[in-house]
């Protein structure tokens, strides 16, 4: 059978994904939104519209960890999808 490197990249995604999951059920995690803070923008956000972001994306190689792992409100999250990575740059650093 052929190693499909790409078959592989989902598994790990779909893995990883699963991971961010379960870490969202945390208490960790509940403490981290618990202060209603988003990590990019930094503006008050209430814990119930703050997302999970991974700071690097899955498919460019990031995990489901701790480190990787941020609170995010709607704006920064929907920026974050249109943005090329350069433009994305220019807006965090804008805080
Ligand atoms: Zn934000």
């Amino acid at each position: 059978m052929d190693f499909d490197l790409n078959d592989w990249d989902d598994a790990a995604i779909r893995a990883e994904r699963q991971k961010a999951r379960q870490l969202r059920q945390s208490q960790w995690w509940k403490r981290r939104i618990a202060k209603g803070v988003c990590h990019y923008c930094k503006r008050a956000t209430s814990p119930a519209a703050l997302t999970m972001d991974h700071l690097v994306p899955l498919a460019r190689g990031g995990r489901s960890t701790k480190g990787n792992l941020v609170p995010c409100c709607k704006e920064c999250n929907n920026k974050k999808r249109q943005l090329l990575p350069m433009e994305w740059a220019e807006y965090i650093s804008s805080f």
